[in-house]
């Protein structure tokens, strides 16, 4: 069993937040310091650190993690003018948290895809 994580206490239910949707494989959450009017987090329930430890056996929850974003978009109202998935991947990528998840951001038109 991994050490647990910021967002597996979420996924457990130790810390609280606003759970948005949550299945065997994943869960979702609005992010606590939204860079836009929906900002989702769609986290896997297990402990994956980054892209870089991903195994053939997640594809399941990573595949997940995108229909979900999907559906959540759907609900926010968001999908006809689109939004933006991102998953950051360590210090270059500017991952904070080492439990792989996606932000799900849209609600207003969004910026160049990378900053300076
Ligand atoms: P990262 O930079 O790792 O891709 O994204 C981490 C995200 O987690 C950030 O957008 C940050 O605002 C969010 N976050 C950090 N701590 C908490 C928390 O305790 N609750 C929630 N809901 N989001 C958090």
């Amino acid at each position: 069993m991994s050490e647990q994580t910021l967002f597996s206490k979420i996924v457990g239910k130790e810390i609280p937040a606003d759970i948005l949707y949550q299945d065997e494989l994943v869960t979702a959450f609005r992010d606590i310091t939204p860079k836009a009017p929906t900002h989702i987090l769609i986290v896997t329930n297990k402990i994956i650190p980054t892209v870089d430890d991903v195994v053939a056996e997640d594809e399941a929850a990573l595949g997940r993690m995108i229909t979900v974003a999907a559906k959540l978009a759907k609900a926010e109202g968001i999908s006809d003018d689109g939004y933006r998935l991102i998953i950051n991947c360590k210090e270059h990528g500017g991952q904070e948290v080492y439990h792989i998840h996606m932000h799900l951001i849209g609600g207003r038109r969004l910026g160049h895809m990378v900053g300076s």
